[in-house]
């Protein structure tokens, strides 16, 4: 291996791996034999081939940001990181065609820059954009604030390029909108959390640039005023809507405190981001959300709101809004969920867990937000104050349990955007049917049959 990577390419000393074995939580740790960095696809097909050569598994690793552990070994088998992190170039930009090349290992926000530096614009934007990598974005379907109009991950990707678990590259780079000739192989990568193949490269879909935006933090009384509002809101702007963050007011004042100047502006029970945004020039956006407020306003519907003024204003919202996760952290972990529900089924979801909390876990603290424009709500329990999350752990399981059955019991899903990894198994066994996991289990065979491709996430027993 280290012949094919050169002079470090292939890390094996304890303290150089150390970085890639540990989950972004800080929950999951085992070692790996070594970590490999390639550079090109054709060294990733080497390094694959080698591996199933000598029955190595694989854990392919992009920004090593994903919330489930996806991206670390498991405890037991020899495994080997594969990080694409230095497959980092943007390899085409088609600006009449409106569609990027990237390599796997670059950055969310280094195409967001490629994208506006050729006058476009990329619509997926996370918390983690300035180090989740293209690859690991795709292969958790990332989805993001602006999911809303423009869907997540799966919705930008044209086409790819893979290594598969023998070593060939399938080279499935095009960038053809249409394209029926026969199964869409691409799709069996998106969101398959590296168990099918090494993503290497990706054509993705560009938009124009946006014009104009205007962006509103809206208190609210309740779940109920807020999906009212967001109605509203999208009834006015129609898919020029492209933002709705709900945070209880917990959850925000967890992202305040850990932003640069972030005191919250007023207090309410929860809070709305709105942003509605537009391509075209002529357009003022301002004026529609002006008009919506003005009405939810009046009608009670929106307790108080403060417009930005400023481009700086308005960043300084959406860091607000995205430093929640790492506040949450700072302050020492919470029993994480990623749940989705119809999207009218929010408020009741939103209850419910208030409810479950205060009747099984009173001493809990929930800190709830989430993307409500999909009906995607991280519903996290804090442990009680002046506890750890290792004070919770004898917890954890059963909370996990109770909000991932509350979500299916309203027909929604227990992992909306963040994936399976090493930490959603169980609800797969319990929600998944049997249906379902045999043609996922028939898919992993067929593609990896030594099942050396990310072993023990995903699919329960594989
Ligand atoms: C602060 C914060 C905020 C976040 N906000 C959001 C959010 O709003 N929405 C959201 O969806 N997620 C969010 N996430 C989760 C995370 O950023 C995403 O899951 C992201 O897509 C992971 O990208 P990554 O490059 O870090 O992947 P990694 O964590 O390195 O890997 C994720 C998975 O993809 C696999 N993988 C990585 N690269 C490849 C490849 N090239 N080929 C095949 N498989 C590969 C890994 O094996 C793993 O299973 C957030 C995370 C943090 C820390």
């Amino acid at each position: 291996m280290s012949a094919v990577l050169g002079q470090g390419g292939l890390l094996t000393a304890p303290d150089d791996r150390a970085p890639y074995e540990s989950d972004w939580r800080g929950l999951v740790s085992n070692p790996a034999c070594a970590v490999a960095l390639p550079k090109t696809a054709a060294q990733v097909s080497d390094i694959v081939r080698l591996c199933a050569e000598h029955g190595v598994a694989i854990v392919p690793q992009g920004g090593n940001t994903g919330l489930v552990a996806g991206a670390v070994p498991i405890a037991g088998p020899e495994q080997l990181i594969l990080c694409l992190n230095h497959m980092n170039r943007v390899r085409e930009i088609d600006t009449v065609a409106n569609t990027i090349v990237a390599e796997a290992g670059l950055t969310l926000v280094e195409l967001q820059n490629a994208a506006a530096e050729a006058g476009r614009f990329f619509p997926v934007s996370l918390g983690a954009e300035g180090s989740a990598r293209i690859g690991g974005l795709i292969s958790t379907n990332a989805g993001g604030m602006q999911v809303l109009s423009y869907g997540s991950m799966r919705a930008q990707v044209l086409g790819l390029e893979v290594v598969l678990a023998d070593g060939r590259i399938w080279d499935g780079l095009t960038a053809l909108p249409k394209d029926n000739t026969g199964y869409d192989l691409k799709q069996l990568f998106v969101g398959a959390e590296g168990t099918l193949g090494i993503i290497t490269a990706a054509c993705l879909r560009l938009y124009p640039a946006i014009a104009a935006r205007a962006s509103t933090l809206v208190g609210v009384a309740s779940p109920e005023a807020a999906l009212r509002l967001f109605q509203a809101a999208r009834a006015a702007a129609g898919s020029g809507l492209t933002l709705c963050e709900y945070m209880e007011e917990d959850a925000l004042a967890l992202g305040a405190a850990h932003v640069a100047g972030g005191a919250l502006p007023f207090v309410a029970p929860s809070y709305l981001l709105l942003e509605i945004s537009t391509p075209d020039s002529a357009h003022a956006p301002s004026a529609t959300l002006e008009a919506v407020l003005t009405q939810a306003l009046e009608q009670g519907v929106a307790t108080d709101a403060v417009i930005a003024q400023s481009e700086r204003e308005r960043l300084h919202f959406i860091a607000t809004r995205e430093a929640i996760s790492e506040g949450e952290r700072a302050e020492g972990g919470a029993v994480k969920h990623d749940i989705s529900v119809p999207l009218g089924k929010t408020p009741e979801m939103v209850a419910a867990v208030h409810a479950l909390v205060a009747q099984k876990y009173p001493d809990c603290r929930p800190n709830i937000f989430g993307h409500v424009g999909d009906g995607n709500l991280h519903i996290n329990i804090r442990p009680p104050v002046g506890q750890t999350m290792a004070d919770l752990a004898p917890r954890k399981e059963a909370i996990t349990v109770d909000i991932e059955a509350l979500a299916v019991s309203l027909g929604g899903s227990f992992s909306a955007e963040h994936g399976i990894g090493q930490f959603r198994l169980a609800g797969m066994e319990a929600h998944k049917s049997s249906v379902a996991l045999d043609l996922m289990r028939s898919i992993k065979h067929a593609l990896d049959p030594a099942n050396l491709l990310n072993p023990g996430k995903t699919i329960p027993g594989a």
